[in-house]
């Protein structure tokens, strides 16, 4: 049981509210965003590589379609909290409005161990849940997406499903598809380099140089990668990177991000990678202040920016005060808690909020899902250059709205 301001679903109740008093948002409104429109809950019986049925739980919310059709990933995962998926819904109503893209917000999953499934089993599930979806699902109206322990392969599987039950190739209905069956270019790199959008053009807004600004980074997955690439490439130091074992400090900056996660991915782990690449051959490292770091100390570095990229709750009220970075960019969804929130806007730390930094993955679906729609495949420097206006464009609102209010970016993201 998490703790009430550790209970997503609470926050985002707690933010939506605040956000409605300061835009004097008309109580119907509020009242419609204030639950999910509908939970649709489903069950999958399947017949399992050793001949016995089973039976599974899935359900999608469907939080809110004032915008478009609902919108968000698919999560198969054996214990599924119905309050976190409310939450990941409603920000994704959020996020898709701050970065004006025609959609709602909706999330869901099945309750299962995708690793304990045969690929027989784990294709036969999605297929079954998918029928069991057709009625509320389609272009036009829900477009799921991949989420945890989902991947192309399984939006593939739920497009070919969905377009045998309406008698019609239905690429649009899910996003997230492989490239050969209509997925996007870019689409892997859309959150990472999009989050080095948003942060690029705060800066500007700020008057600051980006060039020579330190970084740390907490999660090297997909999101953490590429935006150290990008952030990198825009002159900055990034210098820590960790995993959910541990990480890597080189005060100075790491100067090969590719060679770490060449590294890593030999190994397995991203601790001791700062002898990739020509850093060891530095006689003095060591008073240098090159060292494995925990997976926590990553945030509390004294760096110019931090950045949560891996789980939500990564900042509370205990590890909250230690962040000697002037600005965090929440690249993870709900990554810092009411209280850290609280305590970060006392220190004046500058919190850039998920619902405008990790933005970059959803705008690229939405060109998905367009280019679906009107039969187009669009070339992936075409598709970033519309991310960069996309997200650029977004940072104006905020900016601008979270200045007029004279609020946090992140209550100026709520408004907008
Ligand atoms: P991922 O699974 O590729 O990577 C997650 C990384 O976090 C891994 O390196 C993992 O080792 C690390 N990690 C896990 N627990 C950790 C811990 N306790 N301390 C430090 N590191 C830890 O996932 P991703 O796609 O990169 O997503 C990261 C975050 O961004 C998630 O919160 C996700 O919801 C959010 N997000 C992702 C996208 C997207 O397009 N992938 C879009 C929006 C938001």
């Amino acid at each position: 049981m998490q703790s009430a301001t550790h209970n997503p679903w609470e926050r985002a109740q707690v933010q939506l509210a605040r956000a409605a008093k300061q835009a004097e948002t008309d109580s119907f409104l509020a009242a419609r965003l204030r639950e999910p429109d509908r939970i649709v809950e489903v069950s999958i019986p399947i017949v399992m590589d050793t001949g016995e049925t089973k039976t599974f739980r899935g359900f999608r919310v469907q939080h809110n379609n004032i915008l478009g059709p609902y919108k968000g990933g698919l999560r198969y995962h054996k214990e599924v909290d119905m309050d976190d998926v409310k939450a990941l819904a409603f920000w994704m109503t959020m996020k898709n409005a701050v970065v004006d893209v025609p959609f709602g917000g909706g999330k869901g999953g099945i309750v299962v161990d995708p690793k304990m499934l045969s690929e027989k089993e784990l294709e036969s599930l999605t297929r079954e849940f998918t029928r069991k979806l057709v009625p509320v699902i389609g272009p036009t109206l829900d477009v799921p997406a991949p989420d945890v322990n989902t991947n192309p392969k399984i939006m593939s599987w739920i497009v070919d499903e969905y377009s045998k039950a309406v008698g019609t190739p239905s690429p649009a209905t899910v996003t997230g598809k492989p490239i050969e069956k209509g997925g996007s270019e870019g689409r892997t790199e859309a959150t990472g380099f999009g989050g080095s959008y948003v942060l690029l053009s705060i800066l500007k807004k700020k008057g600051k140089d980006p060039r020579g600004m330190t970084v740390a980074i907490q999660g090297f997955g997909n999101v953490g990668s590429f935006l150290a690439y990008a952030l990198k490439e825009a002159g900055m130091k990034v210098v820590a990177l960790s995993d959910s074992k541990g990480g890597i400090y080189i005060p100075d900056g790491i100067p090969d991000i590719g060679a770490v996660q060449t590294c890593k991915e030999s190994s397995g782990l991203l601790a001791g990678c700062y002898c990739a690449g020509s850093v060891c051959d530095l006689p003095n490292k060591y008073a240098l202040g090159v060292r494995d770091i925990t997976p926590t100390e990553v945030l509390e570095l004294p760096v110019d920016i931090v950045v949560p990229a891996a789980l939500e709750n990564a900042l509370t009220e205990e590890n909250a005060p230690r962040v000697q970075a002037g600005i965090v960019l929440e690249m993870a969804n709900g990554p810092t808690t009411a209280e850290a929130d609280a305590i970060l806007k006392e220190k004046g730390t500058v919190v850039i909020p998920d619902i405008l930094a990790n933005a970059g993955g959803v705008a690229v679906s939405y060109f998905e899902w367009k280019q679906n729609t009107l039969g187009e495949h669009w070339k992936k420097n075409a598709v970033l250059k519309d991310l960069k206006k996309l997200m650029e464009s977004a940072v104006d609102d905020v900016y601008e709205t979270s200045e007029r209010h004279a609020v946090t970016l992140r209550d100026g993201a709520y408004i907008v």
